[in-house]
């Protein structure tokens, strides 16, 4: 049985370039970055080449500007911490109802301690509502945490505008964006906006799991989040994983490469995978409804049916999908992101994320478009919910 991934959102398959890029330093050029011999100066060397591509990839102004970190939610945790830190006297923070439990729950901990935390709503479509946004920022606030994409329905939130508005209410309040899910998405270009803080995660572009990175602009000087020696100019001490890094390096320059052209194949592919199944099954509706959205996501909601039921005959079938994020599956509770966004109940439990990559062929999407109007028929025949689906039926035919 062929695999047909389509869970790009959770995770990617690793670049083979990345991969042999990143061998040779497990094996041969395995100096300390930090010793003082040509071996030690070939894995610093490295680490300042992949800073570069990085600071090219996320649109930064010099390579400073990039620590490297363990993880997205590292980055995240740096960034937050960071900001308060700086903003010693201010406690309020403000946040996106849908952000990703990085940040959700890192907000909750903080309440704990005395913070004041304003969540802002998005619409039906799942944008943000930015005139709410807008009016919650005060003298006292100390941080906005906006994500640039959300992972469970692709939209996009415009944070150089976000920056921008923040910046011109109170210039003290400092703005980071949680940009994991735009990284090889979406060009990013943070040297044109106001954004202070953005952090990005490798195994979502083809890197491998355990290495991310955060931005922080220039003129921002935060006190260190890991302490001990002088690794990434001292605000993340502890000896730097030279093969991942140079992995993620390698991952953005492939990501860079034909940039347009994986974009515009993506987006053709989910549109047709999109259109394939809202088209072929009867109690389906769309999710991920967003004017601005990345181009690799379909978010669709299959009513009174169960979502895990889905994910398993779809697993029979070799498709890999989520029926939330990768963190909340398994979870009883409907998604955070769909509850905000205020997707009818009906449709709540029975909703699967696909995520496409350049990986993802036609032949793959013609599969799923044939074969899953078949599985969802199949659990119809089971559902208790039979007079609502008929009526359903009898609405859309
Ligand atoms: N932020 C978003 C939007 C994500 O989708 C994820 C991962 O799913 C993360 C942060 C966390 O990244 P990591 O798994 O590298 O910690």
């Amino acid at each position: 049985m062929k695999l047909i991934y389509l869970d790009n959102n959770a995770t990617t398959k690793v670049d083979e370039n990345a991969v042999n890029a990143m061998l040779p330093y497990f094996s041969e050029k395995y100096g300390n970055p930090s010793s003082i011999y040509d071996l030690a100066h070939i894995s610093h060397d490295a680490i300042q080449e992949a800073r570069e591509i990085i600071k090219d990839f996320m649109g930064a102004e010099t390579p400073n500007e990039i620590i490297f970190t363990s993880c997205g939610t590292e980055s995240a945790n740096m960034a937050i911490r960071g900001a308060l830190a700086l903003n010693k006297d201010k406690k309020h923070i403000i946040t996106t109802s849908v952000e990703h439990h990085c940040v959700l729950n890192l907000y909750k901990e903080l309440e704990e301690d005395g913070y004041e935390a304003t969540y802002i709503s998005v619409n039906e479509r799942g944008e943000l509502n930015l005139e709410e946004l807008k009016n919650a920022i005060r003298e006292d606030t100390a941080l906005v945490s906006v994500m640039h994409a959300n992972n469970e329905t692709g939209a996009i939130f415009p944070i150089a505008e976000i920056a921008e508005m923040v910046k011109e209410i109170n210039p003290a309040t400092l703005v980071f964006s949680d940009c994991v899910q735009v990284a090889g998405k979406i060009k990013m270009n943070l040297k044109e906006t106001k954004v202070d803080f953005a952090s990005i995660s490798g195994h979502k572009f083809h890197a491998p799991k355990g290495i991310g990175a955060l931005y922080i602009k220039r003129r921002v000087k935060i006190p260190p989040f890991l302490i001990g020696g002088h690794q990434e100019r001292m605000l993340r001490a502890g000896t730097e994983n030279v093969p991942y890094i140079v992995a993620m390096g390698e991952a953005a320059k492939n990501c860079m490469q034909n940039f347009d052209k994986k974009i515009e194949k993506i987006t053709y592919l989910r549109n047709k995978l999109e259109k394939g199944i809202l088209d072929n099954v009867y109690n389906a509706i769309l999710n991920s409804k967003a004017k601005n959205k990345v181009p690799n996501t379909v978010n669709i909601g299959f009513q009174y049916v169960e979502g895990e039921l889905i994910l398993l005959y779809l697993n029979d079938l070799g498709i890999c999908a989520s029926s939330g994020s990768a963190c909340t599956t398994g979870d009883l509770e409907a998604s955070h992101v769909l509850r905000a966004q205020n997707v009818p109940f009906t449709a709540l439990h029975g909703s699967i994320r696909f995520s496409l990559s350049h990986y993802t062929t036609e032949e793959e999407i013609d599969f799923v478009i044939e074969n899953l109007p078949k599985v969802i028929n199949k659990i119809i025949e089971i559902s208790p919910f039979q007079k609502e689906l008929k009526e359903l039926k009898n609405k859309n035919n």
